[in-house]
């Protein structure tokens, strides 16, 4: 099979380990640019709680613009902040046996990755992750957030059919529902965005909280796949 992964809040702890740290140092680059917070921290604490169910961070800076009346004319450079400015110090880390459980299924699976995001530092998140991209027969990092044409070019490419594509990611929306038009099998990986991320259900398969589910996934979706009269799979 193809599986392909999404990368924040899939693979890695985007929602514990960097939004936070990437929200808060957003906050004090506006408080230099003049932007006052009588109580800082009382403001960050509600730009966190926002972002914990906002369907992203940058509508949860959005929304605390509109509360806090804060001139929209500072929105750009706080989203540049947030998305584009990343401290070489900060840590990113993996999900739990991630790395391990890519081992495993790239000995008996084809692995591609496609993340939304600026390209430089999607890749410096893998690599700080410790995930090798060599793993991946294929990484696709775009700024569109419309996954399908990729998802499409990726299974062209590694000449793949589409019952044969299995598409691991949280955000429904954005990673499964683009993945079910093109007739892939789908896991909604329920942590960060996808604890609270709306869209629609029938749009998911199979649904994990710990990536290591995964691998029990793999044979059922290897029968339903034989069941709808296309070629047995060996499921190795
Ligand atoms: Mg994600």
């Amino acid at each position: 099979m193809l599986i392909i992964f999404d990368l924040d809040d899939t693979l890695i702890d985007t929602s514990g380990c960097i939004t936070p740290i990437q929200l808060t140092n957003a906050l004090e680059k506006l408080n230099s640019l003049g932007v006052v917070f009588p109580d800082f921290d009382k403001s960050l604490a509600s730009l966190l709680r926002l972002n914990e169910t906002a369907p992203s961070a940058r509508h949860a800076v959005e929304e605390f613009f509109e509360i806090s009346g804060i001139d929209a004319g500072f929105l750009d450079v706080t989203l540049q902040s947030v998305y584009e400015e990343f401290p070489s110090s900060l840590q990113v880390d993996a999900h739990d046996m991630a790395i391990d459980i890519l081992v495993a299924l790239s000995e008996t699976h084809k692995l591609a990755l496609v993340t939304v995001g600026k390209e430089e530092l999607q890749l410096l998140k893998l690599k700080k992750a410790g995930i090798h991209s060599e793993i991946f027969s294929k990484i696709v990092v775009t700024q569109e957030r419309n996954k399908k044409i990729h998802y499409n070019s990726i299974v062209q490419e590694l000449e793949m059919d589409s019952t044969e594509v299995l598409v691991c990611g949280d955000r429904i929306s954005i990673d499964l529902t683009p993945a079910k038009e093109l007739g892939f099998k789908t896991v909604h990986m329920r942590s960060g965005r996808g604890l609270h991320c709306k869209g629609d259900k029938n749009d998911v398969d199979f649904t994990i909280s710990h990536l290591s589910e995964i691998l029990q996934i793999l044979p059922q979706v290897s029968n339903i796949t034989s069941l709808i009269g296309n070629i047995a799979h060996d499921d190795k």
